[in-house]
């Protein structure tokens, strides 16, 4: 498959753009925290519910608050019908998601308590997992748990050995590797970072470089949807 045509990716975009990206914050009224995203053909919600009692109880930590993540991917989202219900994909993923954003959380301020975080992924195009720590994120601010910084994510990889940001699908699927990675562009500080494929240590830098540019734009645009958001209530 031919990916680089003049310079231009498979949709026009040069290989350091970003795709068009929106966030919606609180779109669910009966979540603590909510935030729907769309990133390029990617639609996903989060919800947030918590700090609230642990069920099973067995599971509470004495001096801090639980974070538990799900990823779950419809079965409308994709073009071949996904089976529904948890797989291997989606048990890693709720995983890495987790670790990505709970260094940030400062879960000893609830003891014995849960923050639960659930993301939907109603249509993807690549980029699902990080579309859904980026729309936790900010569902997490949302609901007024205390973190340090937000957490931004994005990924990067190669086509047509060009390192390129942000890839679609057939960039991801049949491109020559994928790393998708989340960050606090604050302190710079990487929380995941996965790599599907080959990359030389060049290009591994590059492409490194190249993700935390894409992830200070997001952060950009997570901060300006929660400052539209609460500024516009303030005016009401
Ligand atoms: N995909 C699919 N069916 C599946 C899993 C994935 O069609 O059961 C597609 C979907 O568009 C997804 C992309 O393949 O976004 C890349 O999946 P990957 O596992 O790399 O995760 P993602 O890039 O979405 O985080």
């Amino acid at each position: 498959m031919e990916f680089m045509k003049n310079g231009k990716r498979i949709d026009d975009r040069l290989p350091n753009e970003l795709r068009p990206i929106k966030f919606e914050v609180g779109a669910l009224e009966r979540a603590d925290g909510s935030c729907y995203v769309e990133h390029g053909g990617n639609k996903v919600i989060a919800a947030v519910y918590g700090p609230r009692a642990v069920h099973p109880r067995h599971l509470q930590e004495a001096n801090r608050a639980i974070i538990r993540y799900r990823y779950n991917m419809a079965s409308f989202s994709v073009e071949e019908r996904k089976r529904p219900g948890p797989d291997r994909r989606s048990v890693e993923i709720s995983k890495v998601s987790r670790e990505a954003i709970d260094p940030v959380i400062i879960k000893e301020f609830y003891p014995r308590s849960t923050i639960d975080i659930f993301v939907e992924i109603l249509q993807a195009d690549a980029g699902t997992r990080s579309a859904g720590i980026n729309a936790a994120s900010v569902a997490l601010a949302d609901a007024g748990v205390p973190m340090r910084g937000l957490i931004s994510s994005c990924a990067v990889g190669k086509v047509d050995e060009t390192v390129v940001l942000d890839l679609v699908k057939e960039e991801d699927n049949y491109g020559q590797a994928d790393m998708p990675i989340a960050m606090d562009v604050r302190t710079g500080e990487v929380t995941l970072l996965q790599m599907d494929g080959h990359l030389t240590l060049d290009e591994f830098e590059q492409a490194l470089e190249l993700g935390k540019i894409g992830c200070a734009s997001i952060a950009e645009m997570q901060r300006e949807a929660l400052i539209q958001k609460y500024r516009g209530e303030e005016n009401e």
